[in-house]
Formats: structure tokens, sequence, C-alpha cells
């Protein structure tokens, strides 16, 4: 006699990802290969009710193409992330160079230009939740800087700073981290862009540019003039010893 046992149903916890994507076609496309995968998408061809979704249905990660019919990608993505650091996917045209950066310092985690095949999103979805769940690497871990001026809790990631509490997208969180942990040692951008996306692409530099740039903005009292993250010119970065 077969039993019926609740608690392994439970114990699968579907990760809910939201496309908002007005083509038809492309949007039955994603939601049929991150099915397969195992996660529980739902779509939306517009933008005020992709806010209002993300809200209802409270996502792992938003999928989030730049050109919708009411508000814009740009538009979305902003009034995202002023509710929440659900990790954001953009999806931009092809061409664009300058969309993709433009998404990557308004907050997006990653982007995919269209045409991008089904494997490629699932793998950067995978990628990019992989990465906002903490991370294997990133143990029970504090680290402390200035007379605890700035402690990052690494593995609350949680950040404050003179007693505020920052808060910084996935990947912001990961680059800070990744160069606190090491004060002095210099990082190129190249090092960095691997480290905190986990491969690099064409336009990597002024990606990495953009993450400093949000950084410095949240954590430091004057970002023109950084006391925690150096430029080291023709370099990279460095977090200052
Ligand atoms: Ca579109």
């Amino acid at each position: 006699m077969t039993r019926y046992k609740p608690a392994e149903f439970e114990v699968m916890d579907l990760k809910k990802i939201l496309i908002v994507e007005d083509e038809q076609k492309i949007a039955d496309i994603m939601v049929a290969y991150l099915d397969r995968e195992g996660y529980s998408a739902k779509t939306t061809a517009s933008g005020t009710e992709a806010l209002e979704l993300a809200a209802s249905f409270d996502p792992d990660l938003v999928v989030l193409d730049l050109m919708l019919p009411d508000l814009s990608g740009e538009e979305v993505c902003k009034e995202l992330r002023k509710r929440s650091d659900v990790p954001i996917i953009m999806v931009t045209a092809r061409t664009a160079e300058e969309e993709r950066i433009l998404g990557l310092e308004i907050g997006a985690d990653d982007y995919v230009t269209k045409p991008f095949s089904p494997r490629e999103l699932v793998a950067r979805v995978k990628s990019v939740l992989r990465r906002a769940s903490g991370d294997d690497e990133f143990l029970a871990e504090k680290l402390s800087f200035n007379d605890d001026r700035m402690v990052i809790d690494v593995g609350r990631h949680e950040i404050k700073v003179d007693g505020e509490t920052v808060t910084l997208t996935p990947h912001e969180f990961k680059l800070l981290v990744t160069i606190a942990r090491h004060p002095g040692r210099v990082y190129s951008r190249y090092e960095l862009i691997n480290k905190v996306q986990g491969y690099d692409f064409e336009g990597y530099e002024r990606t990495i540019d953009a993450h400093v740039k949000n950084v410095r903005h949240k954590i430091e009292t004057d970002s023109k003039h950084p006391e925690y993250i150096l430029t080291v010119f023709g370099v990279g970065y460095k977090f200052a010893d």
C-alpha cells in the first residue's frame, strides 16, 4: 500500500520567477523551460502589473524586458529597487550595449540579450539565484572596519555604516565582500567581473565601474572621495587598508 506523505511535498520549495515580457511567444517559451527546471513562473506583459505582482506573487527573481507597452523596463526596475533587493535579470535588445550597462547601473543583477536561447536564460536564472541565496563560500563571517564604523555581516547579508543598515543588490554585496576580505590587495576589473558575475563578457569594465559607483553611493560618506573602495588607476580597485 502506498502511503501519502505530505511532508515530502512540503519540502519542495519552488522558486518563483516573475517574467515581464510583452511578446507572448517569448514569454511562453521562457515559462516552458523554467517550468521544466522546476521553477514556478508567472508572466505579465505590463510593467504596472509587474509591480503589483512583485508584492502579491513575491517572486524570488524577476526577468524583465526593457521594452514594454506601458511603463519602461527601466522604470519598473527602478521602482522594484525602491521596494526590494529581489534579483532582476534584464532582457535587452542585441545591439544596445548602452542599454545593458544602463540596466546594471539602475540595479539589475544580470542581463540577457535578444535573441537568446532558453537554455542561456535558465543558466543565468540558476546562477543569479545561487548567488542571491547567500552562496556556499559566504559562511557566517563578520568583517568590521574603521573602528566598527562599517560592519559587514556576511552570513546575514547585512551591512551597517555608521549604525545605518545599507541595502546592496546581490552583485554589489559580492563585490564589496570580495575586496573587503583582503584590504590593500588590488583587483583588476577582469578579476572582479569573474568573481561577481561568474563569467566575463564584452563591456565588463563599465559594468564593474557601475557596481562600484553604486556601492560607493551607498557606503561612502562622500562618494567622490571614497574612504573604503579606492580606485587604482589603470588597474582596478582595492579596499582601503
Ligand atoms: Ca518587449
